[in-house]
């Protein structure tokens, strides 16, 4: 581990408690001073968002939420914004909806109070993304860094168990992309160990109890701590991966992290001791991808790109894609074969020792 590296620690104020969201969101409001504020929310998650909005005075209920934040959503969102003369944003949703109100944050610069419904993390980082013609753009911007997070498990016993698994597996694979991302450090690889720890102890319990509270509180820390750790130490070979194949193939976003994971960490392992000492530590075991692989065993985790909408014929145009994305830290050298074998492998759904 070097002990000479540069880390930012994001400014944010975090409230966690189950079926606390709308108590804490009232006196969020009330400390902004806010006036006129935007409850955004998909149309599947605006029940959840009227009850969780119970407690304010709300300008503008706002539903018009896709996947992948399509640039004429976030125009429309935006001028709403402005017409409505919003001072506060809150949204109420997974990653799509958090998408959506940090595409209005950044042009307009107003504060967002978020309260996440799953495990994807867009909450805890200053990453936008917004997709135009089939190419999802992503960068970094301050402005789009929730002000505040309101974690509520109770908001999550609704997801449903597959997807669950899916989104919780998307939070493990910030963890161990934080291990190798460009900005890795020693902090990042903390939480990110940490969130290891807690995504494999609440997951297993999600499973066999779904509604169970446990399981999901320990789930949305290790979600958490999954997001400030990849905020920190930006995006490794796993989300260079999965961000092609999301933008390009239109897939969706946890499944395709969840069946993309064990394929990266087998790719990575032999080249990175360290790093998958940590992991392995972090699962309880000596083995940093028989660790995965029990869990997602468990779960029985999502396991063939194919089975989401990608095929064979696709990995050339992947590989030309992905290849010149892939951070100069990846701990194994990527080449156009090597990878080419990775997706056909993940593509199956067989084969991890590569
Ligand atoms: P999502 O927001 O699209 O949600 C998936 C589905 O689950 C939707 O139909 C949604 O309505 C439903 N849902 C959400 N919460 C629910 C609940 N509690 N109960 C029942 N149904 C519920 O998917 P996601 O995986 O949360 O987010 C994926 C998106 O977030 C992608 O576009 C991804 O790029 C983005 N993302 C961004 C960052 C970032 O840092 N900018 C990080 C992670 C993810």
């Amino acid at each position: 581990m070097s002990s000479t590296f540069e880390h930012v620690t994001l400014g944010q104020r975090v409230l966690f408690g189950s079926a606390k969201a709308a108590e804490n969101l009232a006196t969020e409001v009330a400390r902004f001073g806010a006036k006129r504020v935007m409850v955004i929310a998909s149309k599947f998650e605006s029940q959840t968002a009227a009850e969780v909005a119970s407690g304010i005075e709300v300008a503008l209920h706002y539903n018009d939420v896709v996947p992948h934040v399509p640039i004429e959503k976030a125009k429309k969102a935006r001028t709403a914004a402005v017409e409505h003369g919003i001072d506060l944003l809150v949204c109420v949703g997974g990653g799509s909806t958090t998408g959506l109100a940090k595409a209005i944050a950044m042009t307009s610069g107003l504060p967002i109070v978020a309260v996440p419904t799953t495990y994807a993390g867009s909450e805890a980082t200053n990453v936008w993304g917004l997709t135009q013609a089939a190419h999802k753009a992503t960068g970094i911007d301050d402005k789009v860094l929730p002000a505040t997070v309101i974690y509520d498990a109770t908001l999550t016993l609704s997801l449903p168990a597959d997807l669950s698994v899916a989104s919780g597996l998307n939070a493990l694979a910030h963890c161990v992309d934080s291990m190798w991302g460009p900005r890795a450090d020693p902090i990042n690889q903390a939480l990110a160990a940490e969130g290891i720890r807690a995504l494999n102890a609440g997951l297993p319990l999600i499973k066999l109890d779904p509604q169970g509270l446990a399981g999901r509180e320990q789930a949305l820390y290790g979600a958490y701590l999954a997001a400030v750790a990849f905020a920190s130490a930006g995006s490794g070979m796993h989300h260079k991966i999965c961000h092609v194949l999301g933008g390009t193939w239109n897939m969706p976003h946890a499944q395709t992290h969840a069946t993309v994971l064990p394929y990266v960490l087998a790719f990575n392992a032999p080249e990175a001791p360290e790093a998958t000492s940590r992991i392995a530590a972090a699962f309880g075991t000596d083995d940093a991808v028989a660790g995965l692989d029990n869990l997602r065993t468990f779960l029985d985790a999502p396991e063939a790109l194919k089975d989401y909408g990608f095929s064979e014929e696709s990995i050339p145009e992947a590989v030309d894609l992905i290849l010149p994305v892939i951070p100069a830290s990846n701990p194994r050298k990527p080449t156009a074969e090597n990878l080419t074998e990775l997706l056909r492998a993940a593509t199956a759904g067989t084969a991890r020792g590569l």
